[in-house]
């Protein structure tokens, strides 16, 4: 049985190893399908203060690691694909490891990129269908390529994309972008990038060779059109990995995890949840590591108070 078990190892899980690990809690780590969380697939990280010529989403995520092993934190990979929080200590069903024991859990699972839920889309991914610029846009250098989305993260990828793509048409569905100004001041000033607003994707169109382009409506016409490139990368957003919770955590409409406000518990005594996955506002790496800080303290005090209890008890 262990003291507590993080899931998920983005910046808030991995801070939150780091803490515990460092209170001698020894806690298990478990990695799931996207090791890193999200920060892997970004390049350089410009506002992650301490860094003050930036640094690289996966350095950073592997210096967090490294960090929290060195205090003896443990790792495991796995899909969590059930949990019992109705009584503890805690199980949590581990495909490949089985069921482990906790007495205090910690859901660091983040969000997951969004699809449009298009023909042509899913059947394409890895052959012209993309989430994810940083880990796929060196396979379009000289192509032409799409990115769908009107906020910051479309207009990160689109940039970001220019390094590789001969020209990138950012495809968004309505006239104003969501993004902020300075982000979209950067990526109107880019002479590579050409937008096509207004536009509803419809299809991915793609042959046996691969992506032929994108369909679209033209909101103020009606018409449909076709915008031809070789690679459509979609950049709409994402969702809360709170799906193998099965309910038993209180979510948000969205299924966004509810925390007391100024603290990281969740509905269930002895489980807290950092980072993305709880957050629907912020969604920046420092501010899911703050968190992350927060879920090992509120932790370490739960497991301090409960020790307390069962001696007063005996
Ligand atoms: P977002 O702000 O939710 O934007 C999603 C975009 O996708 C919106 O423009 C939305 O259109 C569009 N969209 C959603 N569903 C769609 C659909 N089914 N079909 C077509 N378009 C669809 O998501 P995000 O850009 O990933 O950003 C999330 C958060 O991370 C934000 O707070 C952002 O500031 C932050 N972020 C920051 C940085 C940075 O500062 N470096 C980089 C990336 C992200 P509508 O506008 O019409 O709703």
């Amino acid at each position: 049985m262990r003291k507590t078990i993080i899931i998920g190892t983005g910046p808030a899980g991995l801070t939150a190893a780091i803490y515990l690990a460092r209170a001698n809690l020894n806690p298990l780590v478990i990695e799931g399908p996207e090791p890193g969380g999200q920060l892997t697939t970004t390049t350089e990280v410009e506002n992650f203060p301490g860094f003050p010529e930036g640094i690289l989403g996966p350095e950073l995520m592997d210096n967090m690691r490294k960090q929290a092993e060195r205090f003896g934190a443990e790792f495991i990979r796995g899909w969590v694909t059930k949990v019992d929080l109705s009584k503890r200590p805690f199980t949590l069903t581990v495909e490949g490891t089985g069921e482990l024991k906790a007495e205090s859990v910690i859901v660091s699972t983040g969000a997951s990129a969004k699809y449009l839920g298009i023909p042509g889309e899913k059947e394409n991914v890895g052959r012209g269908v993309s989430t994810c610029a940083t880990c796929d846009g060196f396979f379009y250098r000289g192509k032409k390529i799409i990115v769908v989305g009107g906020g910051d993260s479309a207009m990160e990828e689109a940039n970001f994309l220019t390094r590789f793509a001969s020209e990138v048409v950012l495809v968004h569905r309505r006239n104003e972008l969501r993004a902020s100004k300075i982000m979209q001041d950067r990526a109107r000033a880019n002479e590579k990038i050409s937008w096509s607003l207004n536009r509803t994707p419809l299809e991915v169109v793609a042959d046996e060779t691969g992506v032929k382009g994108l369909k679209v409506r033209n909101n103020e016409t009606g018409q449909e059109e076709l915008i031809e490139a070789q690679g459509v990368f979609v950049a709409i957003g994402h969702t809360p990995n709170t799906k193998f919770l099965d309910g038993q955590l209180e979510t948000d409409e969205a299924g966004y995890l509810v925390v007391k406000p100024g603290s990281t518990e969740t509905s269930v005594p002895g489980v807290f949840a950092c980072g993305d996955v709880q957050d629907t506002k912020y969604r920046q790496a420092i501010s899911a590591a703050g968190t992350g800080c927060m879920a090992a303290l509120d932790c370490e005090r739960f497991l301090e108070a409960a020790e307390q209890a069962a001696v007063t008890s005996r």
